[in-house]
């Protein structure tokens, strides 16, 4: 049976945390392929702080090449509207009908799962991974993975860092070489994203 990843996010940027992750879940996890498939942000929102869908799924792109088993979709972007996560489950499984689909999240995510529309649809149709974001946060997250059901924990060593604080560091000035890939790193100076 194919094992599917699939990992969304706003990608507001694309960072090495997002990177760790995927990595940990193609080495621990075995998936034939994962999908990156960054959401759905309507133009008129796009402002200083929130990059265009064509923005972001560039960066996406630009910090997978090469990766193998990676793919990069721009179906929720396509489907404009709100990116609900439902949606998505329900396309990929019909394309994808004896497939076993895994959604991939952070911490936060998985801790707020159950305010998700429609959430239990969801895990009915696929399971969960679940990926600590900082030191210490095991714990609560094998209890809220065992409270949902159909879902687990990855122990990995955590990258702790977030988008909110790249893009508050691009603002300040401050080098984020270290945060994020160097061909992002080169696209978001060209494009001047995020920037006063
Ligand atoms: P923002 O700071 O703008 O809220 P973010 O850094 O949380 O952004 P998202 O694009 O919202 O990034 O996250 C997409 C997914 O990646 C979510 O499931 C989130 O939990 C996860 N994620 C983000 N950063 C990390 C990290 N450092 N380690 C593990 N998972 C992460």
């Amino acid at each position: 049976m194919e094992k599917i990843g699939i990992y969304g996010g706003t990608f507001n940027p694309i960072h090495n945390g997002h990177l760790h992750l995927l990595q940990a879940a193609l080495d621990r996890l075995r998936f034939d392929r994962v999908l990156v498939i960054p959401t759905n942000i309507p133009p008129h929102k796009v402002e200083r702080d929130l990059a265009s869908n064509k923005d972001r799924l560039e960066m996406v792109r630009l910090a997978v090449e090469g990766m193998d088993r990676v793919w990069v979709s721009d179906m929720e972007q396509r489907a404009k509207g709100k990116s609900y996560t439902i949606l998505t489950v329900k396309k990929l499984r019909a394309m994808f009908p004896g497939a076993e689909l895994t959604l991939l999240m952070g911490a936060d995510m998985l801790l707020s799962f159950d305010r998700w529309h429609r959430w239990r649809e969801i895990l009915a149709l696929a399971s969960l991974a679940a990926f600590a974001r900082s030191e210490g946060e095991t714990e609560l997250l094998e209890r809220k993975a065992a409270e949902l059901g159909n879902a687990r924990v990855v122990r990995v060593e955590p990258l702790p860092m977030s988008s909110t604080m790249i893009r508050e560091m691009i603002r300040r000035g401050e080098d984020i070489s270290a945060l994020v890939p160097e061909k992002v790193c080169a696209y978001l100076r060209e494009k001047r994203l995020y920037q006063e």
